[in-house]
Formats: C-alpha cells, sequence, structure tokens
C-alpha cells in the first residue's frame, strides 16, 4: 500500500498592519517607470540599470520586518539612482501635491523630488515585505501612525528627501499652502527632514511661494506664526529666507481650474 503524503500549499501567511497592502502590481510598476524615466523622460539617464534597480529596490525591504526599516537598506538602491539636480533648480512642498506638480510639469527645468528617478518610480506606491515570507505582503502594511514610524515606505521618503536636500544648491524653492493651519508643519518631511538637510555653504537662500486657494484668499499668509518659525530656524542655519504670497504664475494654473473666479477675471 502506497501511504501518499499530500502536502498543501498554504497561501503566505502574514502578519495583519493596519494600512493597506502593496500595490498591486508593484514590481513591474517600478519596473516600467524606471524605463519610460530612463528612456523617455530623461534619455540622459539611459545608461542606468534599471533591472539592477528594479532588484535592489525589493531586496531592501523583502524578508524583511517592515517595522525596522533603516537608511542602510536602501544605500545599495541610493547608489545606483544617483542624478544631479541643476542649481537654483530643486522645488520643495508640503501640502500642496497636485499644485506643484502641475507647476513643475509646465516649468520643466524644476525638479521635484517625484521629478528625479527614484521619486518618480515611488511615488502613490506602497510596499512592506514580511520576516517570514520571501514575498511582498499585498494584504497589508504597517501604517506610519497606528503601527509604526520605521516602516519601510516612511523610511524609503525619509531617505530619499535626505539626498535630495542634501544634492541641492543655490538657491532652493519651496512651495507651501497658506491654506491650511500650519502652512510649515514641523512634522512634515519637509520640515523634520529637508529644512535640516540643506547644506549652507551650499545653498545660500530658501524661498518660499505660500499659495493660498483661490476660492478663499485671505490675509498675508508670509507672516503667519509657523512662516515665521521657518524663517528662524533657517537664519539658525545661516541660510537667507524669503518668501512670497500667492506667487503669480502659480496663480495662473490657478485660475486654469477656476477661471472665472475674480482673482482671475482681473487684467493681466
Ligand atoms: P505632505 O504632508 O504634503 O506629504 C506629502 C505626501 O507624502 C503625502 O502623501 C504624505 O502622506 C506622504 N508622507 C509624508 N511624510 C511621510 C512619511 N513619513 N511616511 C510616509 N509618507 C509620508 O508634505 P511633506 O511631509 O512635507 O512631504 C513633501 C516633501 O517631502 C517634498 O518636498 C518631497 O520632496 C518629499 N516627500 C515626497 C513624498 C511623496 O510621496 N512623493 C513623500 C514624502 C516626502
Amino acid at each position: 500500500v502506497v501511504v501518499g503524503i499530500v502536502m498543501w500549499r498554504q497561501p503566505p501567511q502574514h502578519r495583519e498592519w493596519k494600512g493597506a497592502g502593496t500595490t498591486a502590481h508593484f514590481y513591474e510598476i517600478i519596473l516600467g517607470r524606471c524605463y519610460t524615466y530612463t528612456q523617455i523622460v530623461r534619455p540622459e539617464l539611459g545608461h542606468k540599470d534599471c533591472q539592477k534597480i528594479g532588484k535592489a529596490f525589493t531586496n531592501a525591504f523583502l524578508s524583511k520586518d517592515p517595522c525596522s526599516s533603516t537608511e542602510q537598506d536602501y544605500q545599495p538602491l541610493m547608489e545606483l539612482t544617483n542624478q544631479t539636480v541643476p542649481c537654483d533648480k530643486t522645488l520643495l512642498w508640503s501640502k500642496t501635491n497636485e499644485l506643484v506638480h502641475e507647476y513643475a510639469w509646465v516649468q520643466r527645468e524644476f525638479f521635484t523630488l517625484e521629478n528625479t528617478l527614484l521619486g518618480y518610480m515611488a511615488d502613490g506606491l506602497r510596499w512592506c515585505g514580511d520576516p517570514g515570507s520571501p514575498e511582498m505582503n499585498y494584504q497589508s502594511c504597517p501604517d506610519r501612525r497606528t503601527d509604526c514610524s520605521n516602516n519601510s515606505v516612511s523610511v524609503f521618503w525619509n531617505t530619499v528627501s535626505k539626498r535630495f536636500a542634501e544634492d541641492a544648491c543655490g538657491v532652493v524653492h519651496v512651495l507651501l499652502n497658506g491654506s491650511v493651519h500650519n502652512s510649515f508643519d514641523e512634522r512634515s518631511t519637509f520640515a523634520r527632514v529637508e529644512v535640516f538637510n540643506l547644506h549652507p555653504e551650499k545653498v545660500h537662500t530658501l524661498q518660499a511661494w505660500v499659495m493660498q486657494d483661490i476660492r478663499n484668499i485671505s490675509s498675508d499668509s508670509c507672516s503667519d506664526a509657523s512662516i515665521k518659525n521657518l524663517k528662524l530656524i533657517l537664519s539658525k542655519r545661516n541660510i537667507t529666507f524669503t518668501c512670497e504670497n500667492n506667487y503669480r504664475p502659480i496663480r495662473f494654473l490657478q485660475c486654469v481650474k477656476y477661471p472665472e473666479h475674480s482673482s482671475c477675471r482681473s487684467k493681466i
């Protein structure tokens, strides 16, 4: 009598986290974005090895605890994706995700982090692994508020934002939101990471453009307490701060969306 041993293939068992899981087709998306960026968006980076970059990205988090992610995990990926941004062309942002990218789309010489290879690849995606499995966890990933702050996605953004700021030179621009409670929010990546990693030997000025919601224009945002705090932090770091309310070129972008608004109807 032959006794067959039935082996049940169990679906991978992952821990349950509070956040949404890895974006479906994560690997194909980052690989496709890498090729789009290096072949079409910036063909001068056509020599970058997207296969190697894709592997370095997933190796940074697969088979690891997604709550103990470190900057070191992402070092091989960082080394493969170095890129120079011209002086005066770094554009930082906080709470202005849509508007800043509309502006960068028109003013092609400006680089937000999402206009660099690594930011372009990762923007809007989620990912995490699991120490007990070589696969991605598509069921759930740590939520940065309720599970852990050192999760694979947050550590990635902290690491790439840090490098982006360290590499900046000349005048750095930042697009802030004048229609939220704290335009300069101390908990944001801009405040925690980018401001502190600008090198005063290379960056002489931070110029802020503070844009208000066109439907809700109020007083002078540049004199708000949170912006004054930013000015103080920068003066201690020997970086000059300048601030402009409702910068006209960006106001025009807002007017594209609300052409009938009173502040858009006046003569140009
Ligand atoms: P913000 O508060 O508007 O956040 C921007 C986006 O990043 C949001 O989708 C937010 O959920 C996410 N984010 C912020 N901090 C995060 C963290 N610790 N972990 C995971 N996601 C996080 O503005 P911000 O925090 O000042 O970040 C914007 C600045 O930092 C930009 O200058 C950019 O260079 C960089 N950044 C970009 C992204 C991105 O998703 N493209 C994320 C973080 C940081």
